[in-house]
């Protein structure tokens, strides 16, 4: 990406290979629930096993367990990784979206360093992303991952959401950014366990190789994904957003129409005395209103008017440059045009953008999101810029020469810490 160079002072190397064995059981984290309710600047969603969740009857009772997922494991005995596991469904998934992949993963490197977290395919795929979902052994908590860009409802086996749906998927529970999907971390409520963990990824197809600019959008966007399934959350979805963040509704597309259609309420959700200025309200601030008459906005709203998600720890800082941020004109009908920003900043009344940058290809995780991740995968014993990565001292300086590897790609590529935050006051406090 642009904003990496060659400069360099010290080499790291990432192998993403299949080479690192991970047992079931030998984490030895607990939940611990005082710190749910700290002032650790993370966005913080609960882990489970899902081998420990599947010796449960009643799901609810795992709450108060202590199960963290991904499982936590030693790579030879030496540096502790909890590894996001993945595999493609098919050909067609891997085919397109391999190389995409490791890059949106090398934006991971300064966090992958700061933190345990390790991306990885299944080690049953043995090292080929061509070995699929469906081998024998690939786990259960393993990240599915499919190619939504080329689907084709003639073709059964490119009709992706026909399929899925057949095959027991819930399309329709987790965030989802237009026609890029993700369940937030493990999905352990789904009663589909293939379906728990999954990333569908329709923004890069086959016409895009040379568009440099289509290439920085799917990166950026892929990185955005995986940092659900990883379980980070939407930021401008926070209960608070509202002191940071103006949330114009009315230029979401698809508003007028979802409008004209509340006084007949066909999906019969309203209560009979309910008025139409009522209505209208509720369209997008309560789940059921906003999921019969305008889905676009539950990626919009707060989390807490939604009832969604009910675990979650936020940093003290509002993050306007975390890549889990919507940029203004997302979802808006002036979305060509720059007009008609759905999400404006409160503190400058200026314009969002995706990753903190105009420019996509500078797109990078924010300090915030690598605090949260080196929170969520926090190191058992943090060396100095892992301790910084918490947020406790100064960021260390220093770029990094990070090699990445896997079956198809090899390239190595520098990465700096992050860039400072466009909000004095969340700079202080990181
Ligand atoms: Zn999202």
């Amino acid at each position: 990406m642009a904003a990496f160079s060659t400069r360099s002072l010290l080499i790291l190397t990432l192998l993403l290979s299949p080479a690192l064995a991970c047992f079931l059981g030998a984490h030895g984290l607990t939940r611990n629930a005082s710190e749910s309710t700290s002032n650790r600047p993370s966005t913080e969603k609960r882990w489970y096993s899902v081998h420990q969740l599947d010796q449960v009857q009643d799901p609810a009772a795992v709450k108060g367990e202590s199960y963290p997922w991904p499982v936590t494991c030693n790579r030879r005995g030496k540096d502790t990784v909890t590894v996001l596991k993945y595999c493609f469904v098919g050909q067609r998934d891997a085919d397109n979206l391999n190389v995409l992949l490791a890059h949106a993963i090398s934006g991971y490197a300064y966090a992958m360093y700061v933190s345990t977290l390790w991306f990885q395919l299944d080690d049953h795929c043995k090292g080929n992303p061509h070995v699929y979902c469906d081998s024998w052994g690939i786990d259960d908590d393993t990240l599915r991952i499919v190619d939504s860009s080329t689907a084709d409802p003639s073709e059964p086996e490119t009709d992706w959401v026909n399929y899925y749906l057949r095959e027991g998927w819930d399309l329709d529970n987790g965030p989802g950014d237009g026609n890029s999907l993700a369940s937030a971390g493990y999905d352990y409520y789904s009663r589909f366990k293939a379906g728990r963990h999954r990333l569908f990824f329709g923004h890069w197809n086959k016409d895009m190789i040379g568009n440099e600019e289509a290439r920085y959008t799917a990166t950026a966007t892929l990185m955005h994904e995986l940092g659900h399934v990883i379980g980070l959350l939407h930021e401008h979805q926070r209960p608070d957003r509202d002191q940071y963040l103006q949330f114009n509704c009315h230029n979401l597309e698809g508003y007028k129409e979802a409008k004209e259609q509340l006084m007949e309420d066909v999906y019969n959700i309203f209560p009979k005395g309910m008025t139409y200025m009522e209505r209208v309200n509720a369209l997008c601030t309560t789940y059921d209103a906003a999921k019969a008459y305008l889905p676009q906005a539950l990626d919009f709203a707060r989390d807490d008017k939604m009832g969604v998600y009910q675990e979650q720890v936020y940093s003290r800082s509002y993050d306007y440059d975390s890549i889990m941020h919507y940029p203004s004109y997302m979802g808006s009908i002036g979305a060509e045009t720059g007009t008609y920003p759905v999400l404006m900043r409160k503190d400058n009344g200026g314009p969002l953008y995706f990753g903190g940058t105009p420019d996509i290809a500078e797109f990078e995780l924010s300090r915030g999101d690598i605090a949260r991740i080196a929170q969520l995968y926090r190191h058992p014993s943090p060396n100095a810029e892992q301790q910084a990565a918490l947020g406790l001292v100064k960021w260390a300086p220093s770029p990094m020469r990070v090699k990445v590897r896997d079956a198809v790609v090899d390239f190595e590529t520098t990465v700096f810490p992050p860039r400072a935050s466009s909000t004095a006051a969340a700079k202080r406090e990181l």
